[in-house]
């Protein structure tokens, strides 16, 4: 399928980039690696995102220009849907409005949607298989391309510690770095620039951290009225959940982010004994064996219950 997705980047002349919606460094990145990359080949690129660009990653070239609406009487001769996981989760019906139709994904169980299916669970970022596409076109990594990838493994790595860290996320970083990428810059761009509403979101938020199932699992949650007291967006709440996390013992870790009245996004992280990507699964969302979410019906009180539930028979399976 690699073949294949390289063959259709030299046969397209007019190309939808799109991602997720509220996108990830990896989200965000692959999808402005590609339509960088595919500008400097002298392909015509539309980026897009349903819910634009989060203010942290607007440093990425080409950020400026990704849209989040697409006219119905467009019509491209190939959509790239990249780190999905699921079609419905980019927000816009590219179907129709294209000849051919590629999903890159290394998400486990991506949908299998699209005309070309390159999907490698072992990858550690989507941009990881960019990279691999663009060097089969024995393309030169331009710096700007180069910062996208970087910041996307980065990102989908935490910054490198995860287990998604191979040799080949290394590999490419240290390519991407020799092509003039300054990991100072980057690290600065997603780590030291703050948001003074992100820290106060995080202080209410810490009020809610609960730690139970003999200390192996932890919640933490925000609320509309969190939002509005310090007058936080939803993308401030990013990353979250890695508080929960970073807890002595706990195996598995959750965070809610309210969405409306009655529905929670959930974001579940796992140290390694549970796949929280089956429970997400199973609650009607997808994701990683260590790393995933899904959407949530009911009260704060409801689906911490429904949740919480699910995830105690894991971890006596697990001790
Ligand atoms: P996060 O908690 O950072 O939003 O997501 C963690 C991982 O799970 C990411 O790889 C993300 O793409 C995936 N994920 C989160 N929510 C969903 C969902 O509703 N459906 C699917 N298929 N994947 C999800
Ligand atoms: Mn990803």
């Amino acid at each position: 399928m690699l073949n294949k997705t390289i063959q259709a980047v030299r046969d397209g002349q007019k190309f939808l980039v799109l991602a997720h919606e509220a996108p990830d460094g990896d989200a965000l990145g692959s999808t402005l690696a590609l339509v960088n990359a595919l500008r400097e080949m002298g392909k015509q690129a539309t980026a897009f995102n349903a819910d634009g660009v989060p203010e942290k990653l607007k440093f990425l070239p080409g950020s400026d220009q990704v849209v989040s609406r697409i006219d119905s009487s467009e019509f491209f001769d190939t959509v790239f849907v990249l780190d999905a996981g699921e079609l419905r989760r980019v927000r816009l019906d590219v179907r129709p409005i294209c000849t051919t139709l590629v999903n890159v994904d290394h998400h486990p169980f991506s949908e299998d949607f699209g005309d070309i299916y390159y999907v490698d669970t072992e990858a550690s970022a989507t941009a990881a298989m960019l990279y691999r596409v663009l060097k089969g076109l024995n393309y030169s990594f331009s710096t700007a391309v180069a910062l996208c990838i970087y910041t996307a493994i980065i990102s989908d790595t935490g910054s490198f510690r995860y287990s998604s860290a191979n040799s080949e996320a290394f590999a490419v970083a240290g390519e991407m770095v020799a092509a003039g990428v300054d990991p100072w810059l980057v690290a600065g761009e997603l780590y030291e620039s703050q948001e003074v509403e992100r820290l106060q979101l995080l202080g209410l938020a810490l009020t809610t951290l609960k730690v139970f199932a003999g200390g192996q699992c932890a919640t933490m949650y925000v609320t509309e009225q969190m939002f509005a007291e310090v007058g936080a967006i939803a993308e401030l709440a990013d990353s979250f959940v890695n508080y929960p996390r970073s807890i002595n013992g706990v195996e598995v870790a959750m965070f809610l982010r309210q969405t409306s009245t009655t529905s929670f996004k959930l974001s579940m992280r796992s140290k390694g004994t549970v796949d929280v990507g089956a429970l997400a699964r199973e609650l009607g969302g997808g994701g990683h064996h260590n790393a995933a979410g899904a959407e949530m019906i009911g009260t704060i009180d409801e689906v911490l219950q429904t949740t919480i539930e699910r995830i105690e028979p894991l971890l006596t399976v697990a001790v």
